[in-house]
């Protein structure tokens, strides 16, 4: 069900931040590297906790660049802070969020854009974007939880 994903790497991302104008910095790649090695779904906090030695603020900031030059989506979860995961190539996606360890995974299904098209087409108006965000408990999650 879940598409094979291949992963960005550290250089890639650097590219494409270049590209858009911005320096490589050495505080950026580190943020970068502790992306990439989560590849799954983090929060900012998170993202302080591991890169030691770098402010607060600055890890923001590399956040927030790397949502404006699309290589992270990010989610809102029902509760706590927003998690963000890379972003994986697939072009338009969905995410299933594991609400026991927050893992993140993309899918895409075409089902649900048919649909959409047909609600479109039955005159709600012209639908201009949707974000679905799935809340599962992962394998890994489910033994844990009950039985
Ligand atoms: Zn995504
Ligand atoms: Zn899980
Ligand atoms: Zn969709």
């Amino acid at each position: 069900m879940i598409p094979s994903i291949n992963m960005v790497t550290t250089k890639e991302i650097l590219d494409t931040i270049e590209s858009g104008g911005h320096r490589p910095t050495a505080s950026r790649r580190r943020v970068l590297d502790a992306v990439v090695a989560r590849g799954d779904g983090f929060t900012a906090e998170e993202l302080v906790a591991e890169v030691k030695g770098l402010g607060r603020a600055t890890i923001y900031r590399t956040v927030r660049l790397l949502l404006k030059e699309g290589l992270l989506c990010k989610l809102s979860l029902q509760d706590g802070a927003p998690r963000y995961t890379l972003f994986h190539r697939l072009g338009h996606h969905h995410h299933l969020v594991c609400v026991g360890c927050g893992v993140v995974q993309e899918f895409r299904q075409s089902v649900i854009e048919q649909m959409l098209m047909n609600l479109e087409a039955s005159g709600t108006g012209t639908i201009m974007g949707h974000r679905i965000e799935v809340y599962v408990l992962c394998p890994a999650c489910l033994p844990k939880v009950g039985s």
